[in-house]
């Protein structure tokens, strides 16, 4: 049961996740919380922001020598982003799997992105895309007193593991 538990301990990872502008006007907040809500994943942040031109770029600045990256940033800065953190085993990867291909014509049926997005610009969805991400992407967006730690109920049961 030690075992299982450290096990379960080492697993548990949080992933940053953003639902962009475009996912936000188009009413899609809930059925995007939902779809991590029932896989059994944790969310322990959220806020909505108007991120400024400057914060997207340094959201985005692995991107800055491609050339949609000016127009990837007047974008996200359009209009309100609801940032979310989530925790969960696996979580980094398997939130990927969620989103789906960054090019919707690409993604999967079944993922948020094959089933509720038609074009790259406007794939309404951001999810880190490996640990190192994952860890710069939270810190930029939020503080550390905004995660909260707590142990959800459902845990015993998504996990097996008490
Ligand atoms: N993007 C774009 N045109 C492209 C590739 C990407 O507008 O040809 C945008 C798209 O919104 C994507 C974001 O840039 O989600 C970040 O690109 P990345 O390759 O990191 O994709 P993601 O990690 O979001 O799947
Ligand atoms: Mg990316």
């Amino acid at each position: 049961m030690l075992q299982e538990q450290e096990a379960h301990a080492a697993e548990m990872e949080r992933t940053f996740i953003a639902i962009k502008p475009d996912g936000v006007q188009r009413g899609l907040i809930s059925e995007i919380i939902s779809r991590f809500e029932q896989k059994g994943f944790k969310l322990v942040a959220i806020k909505i922001v108007v991120p400024s031109k400057d914060f997207a770029k340094k959201h985005y600045h692995d991107l800055k020598e491609r050339p949609f990256f000016n127009g990837l940033c007047d974008f996200l800065s359009s209009g309100p982003v609801f940032a979310m953190v989530w925790e969960g085993e696996g979580v980094i990867k398997y939130g990927r799997k969620l989103i789906g291909a960054t090019d919707p014509q690409k993604s999967e049926p079944g993922t948020i992105r094959g089933d509720l997005a038609v074009v790259v610009g406007r794939n309404i969805i951001h999810g880190s895309d490996g640990p190192e991400t994952a860890k710069d992407e939270i810190g930029l967006w939020f503080k550390p007193e905004e995660l909260v730690s707590y142990t959800s109920n459902a845990e015993k049961w998504v996990y097996g593991v008490n």
